[in-house]
């Protein structure tokens, strides 16, 4: 058996991942091999300026010394223990963000699917606890919760479902941003509301400013929980730690990922003493979930995040970056809508993303899709202006092109 030692050029490395590992990610243009900051650098040595950071995980910038250093302190230190002990960095990090959030009580998994599939337990179970069982989960249309059997459900767009059925039951949907439609929806037997403070995968889709704020209403009136799943929107991303803040309401549950470990694997569920009490000892378990390593990455990324005030600084970036779009959509009129919150902005575009999207990786910026006809730009949050001026000029030339 040969084992190669050798450094692999982007060919040798897409040639052996397509015999090896099964196709649910197509055709991919690149084999990335380093990072620094929103800097990325394919393995033929071409850079990228990297303005989607993953899928909006590298908020502090790739490989950022401070994550790299609680990583390789603790991996000398302790990798893994089970939940059956205490660790001190799982400690740490339920406090922070015990600190700096509505929430008391928190529970660590993987991953923001997993996330999701805590808070569905936790609600539901909740209920059943009080002796008044409501399993019904009202989510939103053009929603994306993740992509295990119950997340999936949750999801409200059918193309994800198609081909896994029979779905788990006890889920219906409403449109997004729509309170009377949410009002008709909560009937005796639902007991939590699943909601994006702004939609991610669904499009990049802001609610009216009153939508949150009504909703919390709408589920008090009638004694429903209500769960943000916040896995994109958390930590800074909208220009504040959480994206609820920006509404002046808090929900019982929220759910976390994508940013929370900078790239390191890790998802919390979040909620307050009152929901806490919906699990007990056994109710739900996971082997990695909180380990060392990853808790030791997210208490990293929280307390940088804090002490360098990222997300004020997000928030600045976000509106320059949206004003230089809006100026851009005068020009373009293929360019139908320019929206977002903090460094979470959308491109809406007559056409499919696609082959803009496909120009500014030959121009060497990196950026994605979110829906068929949207590119959605999710950059580290510590982005300068001239890299803004930048991807605005390429993303101009890319759409002259078209
Ligand atoms: C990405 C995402 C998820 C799923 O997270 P995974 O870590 O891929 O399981 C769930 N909810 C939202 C809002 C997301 O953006």
């Amino acid at each position: 058996m040969t084992h190669e030692t050798e450094t692999m050029d982007s060919a040798a490395i897409k040639q052996m991942a397509q015999a090896h590992i099964v196709n649910t990610y197509g055709d991919r243009s690149l084999a990335i091999v380093r990072g620094e900051g929103a800097a990325l650098w394919d393995a033929d040595g071409h850079e990228y300026l990297d303005f989607f950071a993953g899928i909006a995980v590298a908020s502090l910038g790739h490989c950022h010394p401070a994550v790299t250093r609680a990583l390789q302190e603790q991996a000398a230190t302790l990798l893994h223990v089970s939940n059956l002990y205490y660790t001190e960095p799982q400690a740490l990090l339920a406090k922070v963000l015990c600190e700096n959030s509505f929430a008391e009580k928190w529970f660590f998994c993987n991953s923001g699917a997993e996330a999701n599939e805590a808070a569905i337990k936790i609600a539901r179970r909740y209920w059943v606890q009080q002796k008044t069982p409501k399993p019904t989960i009202i989510s939103a249309e053009h929603s994306f919760h993740g992509r295990t059997l119950g997340a999936l459900k949750a999801t409200g767009q059918p193309k994800y479902q198609a081909g896994f059925e029979p779905m788990i039951e006890g889920f219906k949907y409403v449109p997004y941003d729509d309170i009377p439609a949410l009002q008709k929806a909560l009937t005796p037997d639902v007991g939590a509301v699943l909601l994006e403070p702004l939609q991610g995968e669904g499009g990049v889709r802001m609610p009216s400013p009153n939508y949150l704020r009504d909703a919390r209403k709408t589920c008090d009136t009638m004694g429903v929980l209500l769960i943000l799943d916040e896995v994109q929107t958390g930590i800074g991303r909208t220009g504040k730690l959480f994206a609820y803040e920006h509404s002046g309401i808090t929900p019982d549950i929220i759910t976390l990922a994508k940013a929370l470990g900078n790239g390191v694997p890790i998802g919390a569920m979040g909620c307050t003493d009152k929901v806490a009490t919906g699990f007990s000892v056994g109710s739900h378990a996971s082997t990695f979930g909180g380990n060392p390593l990853s808790s030791a990455a997210a208490l990293a990324v929280v307390t940088t995040m804090i002490e360098s005030g990222l997300p004020q600084q997000a928030a600045a970036t976000g509106e320059y970056f949206l004003s230089k779009l809006r100026t851009l959509k005068a020009k373009h009129k293929i360019i139908t809508d320019v929206r977002g919150m903090g460094l979470m902005i959308g491109v809406e575009l007559t056409t499919p993303a696609g082959p803009a999207i496909g120009r500014m990786l030959a121009a060497g910026v990196i950026c994605g899709p979110a829906g068929p006809n949207v590119i959605r730009f999710v950059p580290p949050l510590i982005v300068t202006r001239e890299q803004v001026d930048r991807v605005v000029a390429t993303l101009d030339a890319a759409l002259q092109e078209a």
